[in-house]
């Protein structure tokens, strides 16, 4: 009799470990899940470095176990392999054991055995990845598989891409070998946790801190509160502490009596949301008045690929590749300036002189927290002959979120004081959500490398072009509208 037992891949195992309803609701009604553009993102990031991972430890007679539908295919494939006595890598081997079933990233021929690879896009080993490997392990031994070692490759953030699809260097193994073996009880309690969640009823457990950590779990939405015009989930601060509100069936930022809130933002954004009145101070406008003309409104748009593609730069670096600057010479009077490059060149140096000219020798460069500061650093990095004028603009950033931050708090930004949240409740026309297409950071970096790719038509990159442009302005509008706010 075949078994009616639902697989249990090793993601799904790792899913359990986060949350056994998030398990049970992946097997059971995964289409109440909501995949986030961040969660794509890192897939696609995965997938990235898996390609680079088989490019380093491949060989001339490596071979991928294709993925295929039908499981029985590739566990098939797999065997046949080892049992014709393969001495080459193997990418993607695909073994069961109990049903749950696992595919190995990479396999080396070891002596009599096989040494297993793992890799992950993060660059460090953590709690979660050391139980995945010991998931494998569990499923390969008992499989018969001679597992000689154990590792875990992960990115090298140092790494610096000399060119010519030269990314010898990129991964860092760790020996996990020891580590994963004294998991093996821990691997045998969670399978049967996990197969008593997605084969019994959905496990009450309430939301907190592990509906995002160490994965954003693609529920969120459905399990916490959102029928309310000021969700709890709008006091912001410690998700534990807004999981026991939800547990005490508190649904509304205004059903938490005033006392059960104790850290100082949460009681504000509690205080002025129950109110029904924004909170705006004087201080604010005093800070925005003070600042001399002219004044430069500056947002950089960045991409910080996993695997570097232009020469110089390295692993996960932010680097800048489009700028808008909204430039006040005068009170009210405005000139603006941008910079964009799709040709696929690398495009900071002339991003860097440009924007040196545009911000001239004086006045204030107005930016939203920090980030700014950190792309320039990092364009110091690149260009150290650029120090000095990069410098003297890091002199002159003055950044609004920490003066917004202390003098303005409208109930319908929800616990959030990002540009994004602020912007429409200064001007609802002025709504991020409404922009075309691209309207968040993650969206413009992918928006950037899909346009410089070779293969892209011309009617895409137009299109890209144009939300690109479109997206990066609006950062520093926005950013003049507060300005202009706050002043008036
Ligand atoms: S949102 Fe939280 S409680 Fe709900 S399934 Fe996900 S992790 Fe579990």
């Amino acid at each position: 009799m075949p078994s009616r037992r639902p697989y249990l891949s090793k993601s799904r195992l790792i899913a359990a470990w986060q949350c056994l309803k998030r398990v049970h609701l992946e097997q059971n009604h995964p289409e109440l899940g909501e995949i986030s553009a961040h969660t794509r993102s890192l897939w696609a990031t995965g997938h990235r470095i898996g390609e680079i991972a088989q490019r380093l430890y491949g060989t001339e007679d490596s071979v991928e176990i294709a993925f295929d539908k039908r499981t029985g295919l590739m566990l098939n494939k797999t065997r046949e392999l080892i049992a014709s006595g393969a001495s080459f890598p193997i990418f993607e081997a695909t073994f069961r054991y109990e049903d749950v079933l696992v595919r190995v990233d990479v396999l080396m021929p070891d002596g009599d055995g096989w040494r297993v690879i793992e890799i992950k896009a993060s660059t460090s080993v953590k709690e979660y990845h050391v139980l995945d490997c010991a998931i494998q392990n569990w499923v390969l031994r008992n499989s018969g598989v001679n597992v000689t070692g154990f590792s875990l490759a992960h990115v090298n953030n140092r790494f610096v891409y000399p060119g010519n699809g030269d990314y010898d260097g990129l991964l860092i193994e760790h020996d996990l070998t020891d580590e994963v073996r004294t998991l093996e009880p821990t691997v045998i309690d969670l399978v049967g946790r996990a197969r008593d969640a997605v084969t019994g009823p959905r496990p009450g457990i309430d939301v907190g801190a592990h509906c995002s950590s160490p994965y954003e779990c693609q529920f969120i939405n459905f399990c916490w509160p959102t029928d309310s015009e000021y969700p709890v989930s709008g006091l912001g601060g410690s998700k534990a502490k807004l999981g026991e509100y939800v547990s005490l069936g508190y649904r509304d930022i205004c059903d938490v009596p005033a006392d059960a809130v104790t850290a100082e933002t949460q009681k504000r954004i509690h205080r002025v949301t129950c109110s029904a009145k924004p909170e705006l101070l004087d201080g604010a406008r005093r800070a925005f008045e003070a600042l001399p003309f002219p004044r430069y409104y500056l947002d950089f748009e960045t991409i910080a690929p996993a695997v570097p593609f232009w020469v110089g730069t390295r692993p996960y670096n932010a680097l800048a590749i489009q700028w808008s600057c909204h430039i006040e010479e005068t009170p009210g009077r405005f000139l603006h300036k941008e910079f964009l490059d799709l040709s696929g060149d690398p495009p900071m140096r002339a991003l860097t002189l440009e924007l040196i000219d545009c911000l001239g020798a004086e006045g204030p460069v107005l930016m939203w927290t920090r980030y700014e500061e950190g792309v320039l650093n990092n364009l110091i990095e690149l260009f150290p002959d650029l120090r000095a004028p990069l410098s003297r603009i890091i002199d002159r950033l003055y950044d609004l979120h920490p003066v917004v931050k202390e003098n303005y708090y409208h109930p319908k930004m929800l616990g959030s004081w990002s540009i994004k949240a602020v912007m429409p409740t200064i001007d609802p026309d002025m709504d991020y959500a409404k922009l075309e297409g691209i309207r968040e950071g993650t969206a413009a970096s992918d928006g950037f490398i899909e346009a410089i790719q070779p293969g892209v038509s011309p009617e895409r990159k137009a299109e890209l072009d144009a939300q690109l442009r479109r997206y990066c302005r609006f950062d520093t509008e926005a950013m003049v509208e507060i300005v202009r706010f706050f002043t008036h």
